[in-house]
């Protein structure tokens, strides 16, 4: 997607560790009229997937994972990584480690949101070594539903994560690819 790959020319950040700050547009400040197209173009490439209901992971998967479960037309649902005094019935549960805070959480989903039967894409801020996207697919499994497709805003394709998923058999798709961060210089894929 053009326009997000101007967006993170114009206002990335690079670090060392070979991670990408995005905080202006996605991950603390968020821009509504580019979540807005970004969820447009998850939709139109799902459209024929009979998706049911989008899965994400908070906090910064929500707000794209919202635009894109409103031009689905159907629901979102987000998974906790802290357990709530209000969730007070039955939950499904998996331990995700966190590649930006070093550490491991259990994530949470209440089961009377995550139905068996149903189509759901999975939607989510980056792809690094794919332990965000492979858990929440578990999730999915676990409820007996089936995970339709993973939608990644920022695909890091040099890590791990995207032959994981390509490898579970997961349709894959990513509005921007990035090929390498070396020398904290960001370049995408051809
Ligand atoms: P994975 O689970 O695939 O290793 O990493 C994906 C998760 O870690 C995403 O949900 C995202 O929050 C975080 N993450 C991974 N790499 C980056 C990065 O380069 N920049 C930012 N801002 N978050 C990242």
């Amino acid at each position: 997607m053009e326009l997000l790959e101007q967006r993170i020319l114009e206002e990335g950040h690079a670090l060392p560790g070979n991670v990408l700050k995005v905080d202006s547009f996605l991950n603390q400040q968020i821009a509504p009229d580019l979540s807005l197209k970004m969820g447009e173009d998850f939709a139109a490439h799902f459209a024929e997937s009979h998706i049911d209901r989008v899965l994400t992971i908070e906090a910064s998967g929500i707000a794209i994972g919202l635009t894109t479960a409103l031009k689905l037309g159907v629901p979102l649902v987000f998974a906790r990584k802290k357990k709530s005094i209000l969730m007070t019935e039955e939950i499904f549960s998996t331990e995700i480690y966190s590649y930006t805070k070093k550490e491991k959480n259990m994530v949470l989903v209440p089961k009377k949101f995550l139905p068996a039967n149903e189509n759901v894409l999975i939607i989510d801020d980056f792809l690094a070594n794919g332990d965000s996207a492979l858990g929440l697919a578990r999730l999915v499994k676990e409820a007996g539903a089936t995970v339709a497709g993973i939608g990644i805003v920022i695909e890091k394709s040099f890590q791990q994560g995207y032959q994981k998923v390509l490898d579970a058999g997961y349709p894959l798709y990513s509005l921007a690819r990035i090929k390498s961060l070396d020398n904290c210089k960001i370049e995408f894929m051809d």
